[in-house]
């Protein structure tokens, strides 16, 4: 992943922000080392030869697993990615369906919350599509936290 496209107009990042941006690029890079390890369990090919079916059936299930955890850590690094975005452009803490603050609790306990506890449940009643004057602000996104 590059940045090659450093924008010049970006917002300095102070006070509460340079907190939560300190805590996304922790939470970033435990990520990355995370799904380094994960990827690398679950490319590896294994020897199935000389195992009876109980223990390949335990293997797939393991591997299977892994790749379902590559799923949402993946997932979750690429929502911080977003996140370290929006702060730099000076978006961050905005809730991108309505535009008002996420209380700072939530963002206490998720960093990365783009949605504010109202719009995150009419999301998840919703099966995860934004109302439909937020889709033009390509808000699109099934996985919000
Ligand atoms: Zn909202």
């Amino acid at each position: 992943m590059t940045s090659a496209s450093k924008k010049n107009k970006s917002t300095p990042i102070t006070g509460l922000n340079q907190k939560r941006y300190e805590e996304l690029v922790l939470l970033r890079d435990r990520l990355v080392a995370q799904l380094r390890v994960l990827a690398a369990e679950a490319f590896t090919d294994s020897d199935q030869t000389g195992k009876d079916l109980a223990d390949a059936g335990t293997e797939d299930f393991l591997r299977n697993t892994e790749l379902v955890l590559l799923g949402e850590e993946g997932k979750r690094l690429a929502l911080v990615q977003e996140a370290l975005r929006r702060l730099d452009e000076g978006t961050y803490g905005r809730c991108i369906d309505c535009g008002k603050r996420i209380q700072s609790a939530r963002l206490d306990a998720i960093p990365y919350a783009k949605l504010c506890v109202d719009c995150k449940a009419l999301r998840e009643a919703n099966d995860g599509i934004p109302p439909q004057d937020a889709q033009d602000a390509g808000a699109f996104d099934r996985f919000v936290e």
